[in-house]
Formats: C-alpha cells, sequence, structure tokens
C-alpha cells in the first residue's frame, strides 16, 4: 500500500443522514413549531386530546390494519425481529449456518455438544421469557429435545457409529432446519402511520368506556422506504387525527373536514382544493368493483401493466392511474356514486350537506379511492400549491370497520393524516410565513459590553430581559465595541444594548437600533418599557 493510500484510509469516515432522512434546522424548525403550536390550539377548540404513541409497533399490527396488498405492508415497512438475548441468536446463526462439508466424527460429536447446549440455553430462555414461547418456538424446542442426539453416543471411531442409520448428513440437516426456524423476539416494525397505533391503544386502554366519540390527535415521524424525492422521505411526518365510537352521522365527518380546514386556513396555506367522494361499504362496494372489474377486463389490452395487474388485485386503484394514456379509458368506466347502496347515499349526500352549512368548499371526485380495505364511505383528499407532483398534504376517510378487525367491539371511526413536510414546503412558497419566522427572530438584542463591571451589568441585564421574554445574545468573552457591533449585525440582531464603564457608573444603558443606527440613552426599567411597547 502506498503511503498516500494509507493516510486516506487513516481519515475518519464522513458519516451523512441516510438516504431519505434528513435534519430539520433553524430557522426552518421555528415554522415547524409554529405549525405544531397552531394543531394543538385548533384541535383543542374541537375537544382533541393529544396521543403519543410509541414510534413501533408488532409488524403483524400494520399487516392487518393497512392491509397487505399495500405498497406500504409488501415492500415499504422497516421491519426487524427484536431480540432480548442477541448472544443467542447469535449462537443459532453460527451453528445453523456453519459450513457442513467437513464434520468427520470427532467434529459432528462436538457440534453436537454445541446443539445440545445451545438447547439447554433456549429452554433456559423461554422458561425466563426471555425469547417468547410462541408455539413455534415450543415445537422447535421439543423437536431440538428429541431430534439431537446426545454427543455420548457418538464414538470418535468413524466405524464405531454404523448404529447411527442414514449417517449423520440427515440428522444435521434436521437440526439445522429447526434452528432456523426459530423466532427469537417479536417481528416489529417503525411505523408507517398512526392509525393502527391509535386504534390498537383505543382497544387496550378500553376506550370503548369513556364518554363516546373518542377524539386524539397526534404528531410525529413516520417510516416508509420509498424511493425520495421533493416531498417524499423515508421519514417523514404526519399530523393526524381520529375519531372513535359513537355515531357515523354526517355532521362529524364534516366536522372532522373543517377541523383540518379551520387549521390551513390558520397557516394561511395557499392554493387549498378539497376533494372528496364515498366509496361505499361492505354492501355496495363489492358489486361495484366487480362491475369496474368487468369493463376493465373489455379495455385490458389498451392499459398499462400495472393497471392490467390491478384489474386482479385492486381493481379501485386503477382509478388512481396517472397514466397519460390511460385517462380516457377510465373517464368511460362507471362512477361508484350511481353504485352505492341506499344508506351509502343517503349518507353521502348528507356530509355533502354539512360541509355546505359549514361553508367548507369541495370538489367531488368520483376517483377519489384509498387503497386499503378497512376504508368505507367518505374519503378526502386536500391538495395544496407550490408542491409539484406530491401536492397530497392530506388524506382521510371513515374506517367503521377497523377496530373490530384489531380485536375490538364494533366501532366507528374516522380520521385523517397532514403530511407536515409538505404542508412546510408549502407554507414556505409563500412568503407570508417566511417573514412571520424571521420576524420572531429579529426580536434579538445583542449585549456589546466591555469590562469586568459591565460584564456583571450584562449578566443581570440578559437574566431580566430573557425573563421578560426576549431573546438576548450575551457574548462571553470581551470584544471591541466595534467588533460586537459587526457580529450583532451578522446575526440579524434588531438592537445593541451598549454597556461599558460609563453606562455602568450611570446608570443609563445605551439602546441602538442597528437599522438605522440611531441611538438612546435609558435607565433599566425605561428600556424593558420601550422593548416590551414593540
Ligand atoms: P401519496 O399518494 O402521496 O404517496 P399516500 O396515499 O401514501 O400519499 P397517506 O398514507 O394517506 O399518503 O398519508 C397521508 C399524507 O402523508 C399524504 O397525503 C402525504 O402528504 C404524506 N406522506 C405520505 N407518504 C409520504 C412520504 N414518503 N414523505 C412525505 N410525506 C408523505
Ligand atoms: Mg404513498
Amino acid at each position: 500500500m502506498s503511503e498516500g493510500a494509507a493516510k486516506k484510509e487513516d481519515k475518519p469516515r464522513k458519516f451523512q443522514a441516510i438516504r431519505g432522512t434528513r435534519d430539520l434546522l433553524p430557522p426552518e424548525t421555528a415554522l415547524w413549531n409554529r405549525v405544531e403550536q397552531t394543531v394543538h390550539s385548533v384541535f383543542a377548540t374541537f375537544g382533541f386530546g393529544e396521543i403519543r404513541p410509541p414510534i413501533f409497533e408488532a409488524t403483524e399490527l400494520f399487516a392487518r390494519a393497512v392491509g397487505g396488498e399495500t405498497d406500504i405492508v409488501s415492500k415499504e415497512m422497516y421491519a426487524f425481529e427484536d431480540h432480548e438475548r442477541p448472544d443467542l441468536a447469535a449462537l443459532r446463526t453460527t451453528i445453523a449456518y456453519r459450513n457442513p462439508d467437513v464434520l468427520n466424527a470427532w467434529s459432528v460429536r462436538l457440534y453436537i455438544e454445541q446443539v445440545n447446549e445451545f438447547v439447554r440455553a433456549f429452554e433456559d430462555a423461554i422458561e425466563k421469557r426471555e425469547i417468547p414461547a410462541t408455539p413455534d418456538n415450543l415445537r422447535a424446542l421439543d423437536d431440538l429435545k428429541n431430534q439431537v442426539p446426545r454427543a455420548s453416543m457418538i464414538g470418535t471411531d468413524p466405524a464405531s457409529n454404523v448404529h447411527i442409520t442414514g449417517g449423520f448428513d440427515p440428522i444435521i440437516a434436521g437440526i439445522r432446519e429447526l434452528l432456523r426456524a426459530i423466532q427469537f423476539g417479536d417481528v416489529i416494525t417503525l411505523r408507517p402511520e398512526a392509525t393502527a397505533s391509535v386504534c390498537r391503544a383505543y382497544i387496550e386502554h378500553n376506550m370503548q368506556q369513556l364518554p363516546q366519540p373518542v377524539k386524539l390527535y397526534y404528531i410525529g415521524p413516520m417510516f416508509r422506504r420509498e424511493r425520495p424525492q421533493k416531498g417524499r422521505y423515508r421519514q417523514f411526518y404526519q399530523i393526524g387525527a381520529e375519531i372513535l365510537g359513537g355515531t357515523d352521522a354526517p355532521a362529524i365527518d364534516a366536522e372532522v373536514i373543517e377541523m383540518v380546514m379551520t387549521f390551513f386556513d390558520k397557516l394561511e396555506l395557499q392554493g387549498v382544493q378539497l376533494d372528496i367522494n364515498s366509496i361505499g361499504c361492505r354492501d355496495c362496494r363489492p358489486k361495484y368493483v366487480e362491475l369496474l372489474r368487468a369493463e376493465l377486463l373489455k379495455v385490458k389490452d389498451k392499459l398499462g401493466p400495472d393497471s392490467q395487474r390491478r384489474i386482479e388485485t385492486n381493481p379501485l386503484r386503477v382509478l388512481d392511474s396517472k397514466l397519460d394514456s390511460e385517462q380516457t379509458i377510465i373517464a368511460k368506466l362507471p362512477h361508484i356514486a350511481d353504485h352505492l347502496c341506499e344508506d351509502c347515499a343517503t349518507h353521502y349526500a348528507a356530509v355533502k350537506r354539512q360541509l355546505e352549512l359549514r361553508g367548507v368548499l369541495y370538489r367531488e371526485n368520483w376517483r377519489l379511492v384509498r387503497g386499503l380495505d378497512y376504508y368505507m364511505r367518505t374519503t378526502f383528499e386536500i391538495t395544496a400549491a407550490g408542491l409539484g407532483s406530491q401536492n397530497a398534504v392530506c388524506g382521510g376517510g371513515r374506517y367503521d370497520g377497523l377496530v373490530e378487525l384489531l380485536g375490538g367491539p364494533p366501532t366507528k371511526g374516522i380520521g385523517f393524516a397532514i403530511g407536515e413536510d409538505r404542508l412546510i414546503l408549502s407554507l414556505q412558497e409563500s412568503e407570508k410565513a417566511q417573514s412571520r419566522v424571521t420576524s420572531h427572530q429579529s426580536l434579538l438584542i445583542y449585549i456589546a459590553w466591555m469590562g469586568q463591571n459591565a460584564h456583571a451589568t450584562a449578566i443581570r441585564a440578559a437574566k431580566d430581559l430573557r425573563n421578560a421574554g426576549f431573546s438576548v445574545e450575551l457574548p462571553p468573552v470581551e470584544q471591541k465595541f466595534g467588533k460586537a457591533l459587526g457580529q450583532a449585525d451578522k446575526l440579524g440582531a434588531r438592537f445593541a444594548l451598549i454597556l461599558g464603564d460609563n453606562e455602568v457608573a450611570e446608570g443609563l444603558w445605551t439602546l441602538k437600533t442597528l437599522a438605522d443606527g440611531s441611538q438612546q440613552k435609558l435607565t433599566e426599567q425605561d428600556l424593558l418599557d420601550f422593548l416590551r411597547k414593540l
């Protein structure tokens, strides 16, 4: 290796955020905080309380709730086995995957000893509940105990092992298979969405015994292994709300939509467009889906491969297609609105009336479908300006069957999830949001002090100003006034508070307005009064 190459290797690796994740930094995080403060205040006025579910849950929860057919479950989940005994799991890997080619009689004996040792530790760990006592694991333990010969039965001389019919190979193969089937922990997943968690919590904490409906909202990161692009990340943030229990009165659907629209309004989000649809219920939707499938089969060869596949797996998703060549074909397909059962049609009409009563503007979009099985009746999506093709900032709908599907009592449910990253992107596009954030920051006061006496006064002044709610920068070491003022300028401070020997002696402080360079002398009390009036 040349010297140059060696030097290169010594350099520590430069770490970067994982693909699809990013750091949210100031000043942008101030906007995130403003958005989240608005969530707390607006949602509270609609009677919602905050829930903070864990970031990971049993994989099965998402598989069941979101559905195995969806992109999320079939390919986007961050799932892993959660171990309490990584040591045993590692030992299993060593034994189960070791190259078996060169097992002569002696090493078979060692191998079997090792397996026996593993089985004892495995049994012990199951007893101590460090490894889950699933039926599969108990069976594996039983079979291992029965199938693994004792090492003492194996002679060191190959000739003495003729009593082991068929040789060692099938025995070892059997052991390896059993070992590989062991599950050392639960398979868990970083949540790709939070509706499943909220429903799980509703059941787990017997919330059906509370006054119904229960109204909950959450804010937090979600994880999906998607192709990263503008407005699409692998760790992204959602703001969501769910109403569980009580009735499915159309006023509930309308009010939850009204809440999102009020929230967007408060933020002055631009170009907000609400699309709504009804996708029927367990009674009427299957009939529509069959009709759709029949119609799609007639035009199958004019469709792209994705849509062709979806004719079988999920014909509704064809309506989602963005492919140019399919648009005229899709336009001629039957509309679900014409095939709703009487109850669903009545419900949908009432939701629209309820939205009108609330002054919420909507557009009916018969092609709006939610891909998940548990969705029914009301579905909605909201788009906003400045986002390109990833312009959906909110998706939601009714999911009356979900709690029951997760083992709870029959429960009505409706909710939505807002993509916070996209919401922020859209707000950033509009200058209003930007200037509001910077105006917050420009309240900064930079204290330019010189001399030890002045330092003591500056420390006290900083404490008082901060207690009064102002943002203060107090330099840790003495600086010449010129340098201090330059620094204050660079930081975008609005004022410099100048404290030198004169100021301290007179008890009159100099406040410099950096924008115009004007100065005034104030007592400490007058200074506070002056700043408070701004
Ligand atoms: P899309 O069709 O844009 O992929 P989706 O139907 O997968 O959206 P939902 O699961 O309904 O989205 O999530 C609700 C909202 O969360 C979306 O409208 C979007 O704003 C946001 N969202 C979803 N996936 C991502 C992601 N990977 N990155 C950023 N935001 C996302
Ligand atoms: Mg998606």
